[in-house]
């Protein structure tokens, strides 16, 4: 989308970034704003930087605040004129489940390749293929694609692509209307990932709109479509086979099986719940002895997953659970509390619709 002056199918008109950001909303796209110069949100109010919570149970939302990053995108465009007035240089993030959107996120990073049987995660790569100048998610994108028979997204200029300071991409593409809801993921997830150094925005994320200037450079619309394109089915597929519609991301804690909601104590805790979780959280705290290299995120999520299975289930008070969740969280890992948040809140919400019973764990 973005600078060209008119027409449905073409972009907004050049501009500020308030008219970018009104041009956006006012076709259905949620938008919120980004820290002037960054491609992070902008910073939370002091009440929502000081105390932890959910950013559903937020009051902020209501008085039309920006807290708590792609969670207060709104199409409303009274409050984004007013955003935008009180920091005409906010950058502008898009809100990619509430805008329907699927954007593959291609990385161009100097990084070390990985073993080779991650660079396409579910395809074994034959010692055959030579990787020699395989540097990039552009060249990882392009292997899938080329797997597939399919036309390289990187060059599909029937949608809007936009070239990132970095020398990334963005390939922005319309979600299937009534298909499956993808999440977000990133391409250096041993769990779910489509390709290595290329990443997933969809549900529970957001993208850079064009545009955006940071003080790395701008967000550039690259010719072609200018507006997104549908998810090619390929694609779609390639997402569905890693993972990416919408399944709970932890695995399913050892030997726990469905149980009818509502069985056991609703809301009260029944102590087996605690113990079970407390020997989860054992295993987050310990991460605070090393500051990297501790499957932290991974075992954080473990926890939420199976606090929100016991939550389900009656044997865990929801409140409680979180709260200690957090605790042994932030406690780990204290530079990164709108992560852990983040981690806990959707491990809780994947967990609760697998209820677990205590004493069916190993
Ligand atoms: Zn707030
Ligand atoms: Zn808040």
């Amino acid at each position: 989308m973005l600078v060209h002056p008119e027409g449905p199918s073409q972009g907004v008109r050049g501009g500020g970034p308030m008219d970018v950001a009104v041009w956006l909303a006012g076709r259905g796209y949620p938008v919120h704003p980004l820290a002037p110069g960054g491609k992070t949100p902008a910073a939370n109010c002091r009440d929502c930087r000081e105390s932890e919570h959910a950013p559903e149970a937020c009051p902020c939302r209501a008085e039309r605040r920006w807290c708590h990053g792609f969670h207060a995108a709104t199409t409303d465009l009274r409050t984004v004129r007013e955003w935008w007035q009180t920091e005409p240089d906010f950058g502008i993030g898009v809100a990619c489940g509430a805008a329907g959107l699927v954007v593959i996120d291609v990385d161009a990073h100097s990084a070390p390749l990985p073993d080779r049987q991650r660079l396409l995660p579910g395809i074994a790569i034959d010692d055959r293929v030579d990787l020699t100048g395989l540097r990039s998610g552009f060249d990882t994108l392009a292997l899938l694609a080329a797997h597939r028979s399919r036309p390289n997204p990187c060059e599909d200029a029937s949608t809007l692509r936009v070239r990132t300071p970095s020398g990334g991409m963005h390939i922005w593409y319309r979600a299937p209307k009534d298909g499956p809801r993808f999440r977000c993921s990133s391409g250096s997830s041993s769990r779910v990932a489509l390709a290595w150094q290329v990443d997933v925005r969809a549900i529970g994320g957001y993208i850079v709109a064009p545009s955006t200037r940071t003080s790395a450079g701008v967000y550039e619309a690259l010719p072609g479509a200018r507006v997104p394109a549908a998810l090619p089915l390929w694609l779609a597929a390639e997402l569905v086979r890693t993972g990416h519609d919408g399944q709970p991301v932890a695995p399913a804690p050892a030997r726990a099986k469905r149980a009818p909601r509502g069985r056991g104590r609703q809301g009260q805790g029944s102590g087996q719940g605690d113990r079970v979780l407390a020997s989860l959280l054992e295993e987050v705290r310990a991460c605070g002895l090393s500051p990297s290299g501790t499957a932290f995120s991974e075992k954080l999520n473990r926890a939420a997953f199976t606090a929100g299975g016991l939550v389900a289930a009656g044997h865990l008070v929801e409140e409680e659970g979180r709260r200690l969740l957090l605790e042994a969280a932030d406690g780990a890992r204290p530079h990164q509390t709108r992560r852990n948040v983040l981690i806990v809140d959707a491990g809780l919400r994947a967990g609760r619709e697998r209820p677990i019973q205590p004493k069916e764990r190993a």
